[in-house]
């Protein structure tokens, strides 16, 4: 068995318990390399983002995953074989964890179908202990959210349990907000969405600390970050958003929005965070009329 094979052999990382670390650094022993535990899940999860990295620069892969999104055919089978040419291991755990990061890219994955409700209640429980009068609110933007904006009886549940207090309606000043609308065509933008932080495609984790709240107009403000390597996607194309003003939505203003919001996170006038204020953004006084992430601020409504 090669090292590779035997370190894949730990995968997924969230899977590995102490007997199978302790295997591990037992068998890199013989190595003349540290071995405290962290720094080996250190060594461990760069070698798969080294691996995750290399197997999703392939464009026939990439091009796979789309295939693997829609459904068609039997495109499992066939990233599975490409895998196996590429990667040359037989490992299947190393195939599984690749095709999960695939699969992140997949509808089903944005749809958060691998998020468990019990995952959802502390997030929420953080949210009744940090925010004003335990409103539940988007992390981001700080909308708050009204009832009918939770999709799902076991959520709805889960947020009675906790004693989230939702709002009866949106902010008036939202009401109108040409940058924010609450929805257009078929589309709501207020439905609350669980995020990851960290894409699962820039290898964000699962884990607890890279989820959380967010209304659907933010999460969708990240969608460029659907491939790898799309870190400055937003800002880019932010630069190309000069859209006619009166145009009730467009994905450029989104994308500014989000990162706008994102990077400056607070009102700047009051200081309101998302805990509290809904923030939206404005574009500078004085500045053209560009609507890109460094000629706005960021504001709340009651400010606005
Ligand atoms: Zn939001
Ligand atoms: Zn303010």
């Amino acid at each position: 068995m090669t090292a590779i094979d035997r370190l894949v052999e730990f995968i997924p990382l969230d899977a590995v318990d102490d007997a199978q670390l302790d295997d591990l650094l037992h068998s890199l022993a013989t190595l003349d390399i540290p071995t405290e535990k962290s720094f080996i899940r250190g060594v461990l999860s760069m070698g798969l983002r080294a691996v995750e990295a290399f197997v999703l620069s392939d464009p026939a892969l990439l091009l796979l995953a789309e295939y693997w999104d829609a459904r068609i055919g039997d495109a499992d089978r066939v990233i599975d074989e490409r895998l196996l040419a590429l990667t040359g291991s037989q490992s299947a755990s190393l195939r599984a964890y690749i095709k999960r990061s695939l699969y992140s890219i997949s509808r089903e994955w944005r749809n958060e179908a691998g998020i468990p409700v019990a995952v959802f209640e502390r997030l929420i429980e953080r949210q009744a202990t940090q925010n004003l009068g335990a409103e539940l609110r988007c992390e981001l933007c700080g909308y708050w959210f009204q009832s009918t904006d939770v999709e799902g009886a076991d959520r709805q549940a889960a947020i009675a349990r906790v004693g989230c207090v939702f709002a009866n309606s949106p902010h008036p000043n939202r009401i109108g907000d040409p940058i924010k609308p609450l929805g257009f065509g078929k589309a709501r933008f207020t439905t609350l969405t669980l995020d990851h932080k960290i894409p699962r495609l820039g290898f964000g984790s699962v884990e607890f600390d890279n989820i959380r709240v967010v209304c659907r107009f933010c999460n969708q403000g990240k969608m460029s970050y659907r491939r790898s390597h799309e870190a400055l996607s937003p800002i880019i194309a932010g630069a190309l958003s000069l859209v006619p003003p009166r145009v009730p939505h467009s994905q450029l203003r989104q994308l500014t929005f989000t990162s706008s919001v994102w990077h400056q996170g607070s009102c700047r006038l009051c200081g309101g965070t998302p805990r509290h204020a809904e923030l939206t953004i404005s574009v500078r006084r004085g500045a053209a009329s560009w609507l890109v992430p460094w000629n706005v601020d960021v504001v709340c409504y009651d400010c606005l």
